[in-house]
């Protein structure tokens, strides 16, 4: 195509058409897309972030209570806030008060605190007093007012009044917090009420990393903690006896075997001596005076007219699930009846 062929119009405004053409158009599908496409951070991570930190001061609260209990056992009961307060505080002041701009956990999840409008680091500043002194001071009040018997204080006196006042303030921030949630879930800024009121968002610290967070370990974890759950949850359910026994039958009634194999010993024992008495006691007894002392107590018979002490029989049925092995013969047991001499 050569020079001649192109409409003759000035090359300038043939680019400044072609440019609001392209405008238009670049416009209308940035809006588009800005419908579907949300540039916001995950809320999920600013909720790790916050499970990351409180380990974090968990981890570091542990060798703090070690050291203490060896100035004076129980100091750290009645310091915990305190050293708990200290904690994050210094934690704050390492990580969110210098150049970082995002607590560990954050830093962790790739987020940091968006640097916008004016005194950004006086806010900063602010949202540490607020959450963590704020915080700590207000739980000491209520405990202070609780253990000086405010909240039983006589109706109609100053105290009550207070306590009345102290009690609405705390409902009502619990209720602005929960509402602050809610709008944190639906929109996906600003996860505490202190960071909404000082106009705190958080960001990714690098856009250009992934924000998919990997579930993999999670799911991982969760599986093997459910599964070890329900282990922990069926375990005292099963009775290893019983399971045995169940186990012993069917391999054997699998294999075509006899029910149960017969120690020669036990089957060759004289009448009045209880088998399962017998086979209790150890070796050493049994070869001494055992056969006198196994002296069958209160006898039943079982179906096969085998003679067993009735706790004895009774506690074997029981133990191997409705029936068990005739110790003598081999055969099942399912019932015994009492002896009755003729
Ligand atoms: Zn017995
Ligand atoms: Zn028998």
């Amino acid at each position: 195509m050569s020079s001649a062929d192109l409409p003759q119009t000035d090359p300038q405004q043939r680019w400044k058409g072609s440019w609001q053409d392209a405008k238009t158009r670049l416009l209308s599908n940035t809006q588009r897309t800005a419908l579907h496409v949300v540039p916001r951070t995950a809320r999920v991570s600013k909720l790790d972030a916050d499970l990351l930190d409180d380990e974090l001061t968990e981890m570091l609260r542990e060798p703090v209570t070690h050291a203490l209990s060896l100035v004076q056992p129980g100091m750290m009961d009645s310091w915990k806030l305190e050293i708990d307060t200290a904690i994050k505080a210094i934690l704050f002041w390492l990580s969110v008060g210098s150049h970082r701009r995002a607590t560990y956990g954050q830093t962790l999840q790739n987020l940091t605190y968006k640097v916008q409008g004016r005194n950004f680091h006086q806010r900063l500043h602010m949202f540490g007093i607020l959450s963590i002194g704020g915080g700590y001071l207000w739980t000491r009040l209520l405990r202070h007012l609780s253990l000086r018997g405010w909240a039983d204080a006589p109706a109609g006196s100053m105290r009550a009044r207070l306590w009345a006042l102290v009690d609405r303030l705390e409902r009502l921030f619990k209720i602005v917090t929960l509402v602050n949630f809610l709008a944190f879930i639906s929109t996906g800024q600003y996860k505490t009420v202190v960071e909404r009121l000082l106009g705190l968002g958080l960001v990714y610290a690098r856009p250009q990393m992934s924000h998919s967070v990997s579930f993999e370990f999670l799911n991982r974890q969760m599986v093997w903690h459910a599964f070890t759950e329900f282990v922990m949850f069926a375990l005292p359910l099963v009775n290893p006896a019983r399971a045995r026994a169940w186990m012993v039958r069917n391999v054997r009634a699998a294999l075509h075997l006899p029910a149960a194999s017969v120690d020669p010993a036990v089957a060759a024992l004289p009448e009045h001596i209880c088998a399962i008495c017998f086979t209790q006691t150890d070796e050493a007894q049994q070869q001494g005076s055992a056969e006198d002392a196994n002296h069958i107590i209160n006898p039943y018979v079982t179906e096969c007219g085998h003679m067993y002490c009735y706790v004895c029989i009774r506690t074997k049925i029981m133990a191997e699930g409705d029936e068990c092995c005739c110790l003598r013969c081999g055969s099942q047991v399912k019932q015994v009846c009492q002896h009755v001499e003729q």
